[in-house]
Parts: structure tokens; sequence; C-alpha cells
């Protein structure tokens, strides 16, 4: 049987560090939902196709090629693009790309088929409520805004990534309107998910509540 973890949470959770962290430390495979729809946004630049040309976009999400390898590497058509899909032109589109209701249609499916005879540890933001409805274990990751933005502004620097803490404030703040506010796959937090408040814990200590949790229940 096949072992599925969903983590949902808001952009600069730690979600994507403490789900890397989990997988090595349980040897379960990790994907990271989030760099799919970023590897949507950067073809849909590099495509040059306007952001309201929504069927082309639709057309585009099903033809790329999205893949990750097991040091989390993300492809798209092959290429490494981990570093480019972390850029600020990506970061800035892609809640609106996740909005389109086909493209979300397009990704799930391929989310679920990654997942497929594996164990696995799904982090995004519809992981717990749309994709695996019926996971083993469920977390929602918090953190206050001012701590995402301060979390995003250092990984940012480690990846000479040149943007000042009010426009990673700015950005975060609107990407939460945007992944709250959508028709399908929206942000949510439900009866049923582990909830987790990260703003004072180290991303060990998270890692530990959650690996704990799973022991637990076993
Ligand atoms: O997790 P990350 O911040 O890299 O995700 C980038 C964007 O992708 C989010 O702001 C959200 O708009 C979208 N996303 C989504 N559903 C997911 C994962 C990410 O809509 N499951």
């Amino acid at each position: 049987m096949s072992l599925v973890i969903g983590i949902d949470g808001p952009a600069g959770s730690g979600k994507g560090t403490i789900t890397k962290l989990v997988a090595e430390k349980l040897d379960i495979v990790n994907i990271d939902t989030g760099a799919m729809y970023r590897s949507v946004a950067l073809a849909t630049l590099r495509a040059g196709i306007p952001l309201d040309d929504e069927e082309k976009i639709i057309a585009l999400a099903k033809k790329i090629k999205i893949e990750f390898d097991t040091n989390g590497h993300t492809y798209l058509n092959k290429e490494d693009v981990s570093e480019e899909i972390r850029k600020k032109e990506v970061s800035d589109i892609v809640s609106i790309i996740s909005k389109i209701v086909e493209v979300r249609k397009e990704m799930v499916r391929q989310q679920r088929k990654l997942a497929e005879g594996l164990d696995v540890i799904m982090e995004g933001r519809d992981i717990t409520t749309e994709v695996f409805p019926n996971a083993d274990y469920k977390f929602y990751l918090d953190a206050s805004v001012e701590e995402r933005a301060q979390r995003r502004l250092k990984q940012n620097k480690e990846k000479n990534i040149d943007m000042s803490y009010e426009e990673i404030l700015e950005s975060i703040k609107t990407r939460d309107y945007n992944d709250t506010h959508k028709d399908y796959g929206a942000l949510k937090r439900t009866e049923d998910q582990i909830y987790i408040d990260s703003t004072n814990l180290s991303i060990e200590e998270v890692a530990e509540i959650i690996i704990s949790k799973i022991k637990e229940s076993k």
C-alpha cells in the first residue's frame, strides 16, 4: 500500500524545506506541486502568451512535460528550471496561471499520476482537499505573514534574487489573496488537517512534529 502525506499552506510557510526534510527522514518521494504551476507560468512567459489568453495557456499546460529528479530539481521539457521558476517574473504571475480551472485540472491529474504506487509527501495548496482528500495524513502549515516574508527574503538572498522585504511582503499578500479566492482548489483549512503554526518554530522542530504525528498514529 502506498502512503500519501499531504501538506498545504500559504506562500513562505516553510512547506518546501520541511517537506524535503521529512521526505529524507522517512525515505519517501517529495513532490512540490508549486513547482509545477511555476513551470506552467515560466512556459507561458517564454512563449509570450498574454495572461488573458486562457485557451493558449491551457493548451500549453497540457503540452509541456514537467518532471522531478530525486534531488528535487524541476525539469521543463527536459531542461532544469529549478532556479528560473523562483524568479520574480514567475512569482508575479503564477497565482494568475494557477487560477485557471483547466490548468488546475491538468496539474491535479499529473499530480495523482506522479504519486501512483509510491510513498509520497506532496505539498501545495489543495493537496489535502482536492488532489488527495483521502490522504493518510493531512497537515496545514502556517506562519504569520511577516515571518513568511522574512523567510522568503533570506531564501532569495541565498539564491541571489534581488527583492526588497516590502516587495516580498506585498507579493505574499497578493498571493495569499489569490490562493484563498479560487473557484477550484482554493487554499483552505479543514477539520481533518493537523494545523501547525511555525512562526516561532525551527524547520527541524516542525519536521519532528510531523514525523511524531505520523508515528503516533501508526
Ligand atoms: O508553493 P509555491 O509558493 O511555490 O507555489 C507557487 C504558486 O502556485 C502559489 O502561489 C499558488 O498560486 C500555486 N499553487 C497552487 N496549488 C498548489 C500549489 C501551488 O495553486 N497545489
